[in-house]
């Protein structure tokens, strides 16, 4: 499946907020639109010549392509698929924007991530695409695959040893959502249930995509 593939920094500018997309170098001062970084040094405006012009007052069709190109980038998503995934939303019971963002959630890729061993979501797509991981005990090299209930996600046990995925998890601390469950030394996750939305802590305010494709 197709990915972006140019530089994600500036999709973070574009958005004028982080959208953790480069794993370590985000918590550090490198990031352009850290806040702690000075404002002499800080690149918080969006991208391209005319970047620091656009600090411009958004409409309310603005805002709403905004949110949605935020959701797509943080989950690494092309548009296509994107829409597509809406469209399953749509069709579910329940609510549309929540439905969304649960089955973004439940993706293959994600899961990896949530379980620390990737730093970014694209380092966890390609433990994925890598052969690194399998879902009750079968390796599944789809990111986009989709987790259910009961689902044990595990990472290869010639893959543990791996330098990265061992300072990822030293290094990141990252707090795993309750509907994980982590055993084998947290080389291993359980899907307890679908997210539910208070579980999902991505800045995204999914009723302005919902309006924005409902148009
Ligand atoms: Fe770059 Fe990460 Fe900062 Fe985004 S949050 S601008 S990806 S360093």
């Amino acid at each position: 499946m197709a990915r972006y593939r140019g530089p994600v920094c500036r999709l973070c500018r574009r958005e004028r907020t982080k959208l953790f997309l480069k794993g370590e170098r985000c918590y550090s001062l490198k990031c352009p639109v850290s806040e702690a970084v000075t404002d002499r040094h800080s690149r918080a405006y969006p991208p391209g010549e005319h970047g620091r012009d656009r600090m411009r007052q958004g409409s309310e069709y603005l805002n709403q392509l905004r949110e949605k190109q935020k959701a797509r980038r943080i989950y690494g998503i092309l548009e296509k698929q994107f829409r597509n995934l809406y469209e399953e939303a749509s069709r579910e019971s329940g609510i549309t924007g929540e439905n969304l963002l649960r089955m973004l959630e439940m993706r293959l890729d994600n899961v990896v991530f949530r379980a620390g061993w990737g730093a970014s979501r694209a380092q966890a797509r390609q433990f994925v695409r890598h052969g690194h991981v399998l879902v009750n005990g079968r390796r599944v090299t789809i990111p986009s695959y989709r987790v259910r209930k009961g689902d044990v996600v595990t990472l290869k046990e010639s893959s543990r040893q791996m330098f990265v995925v061992r300072r990822n998890m030293d290094t990141l601390d990252r707090q795993r959502p309750p509907w994980l469950e982590a055993a084998d030394a947290g080389f291993s996750v359980s899907v307890l249930n679908p997210p539910l939305r208070e579980h999902i802590d991505e800045p995204v305010q999914e009723q302005l995509i919902v309006e924005l494709y409902s148009k």
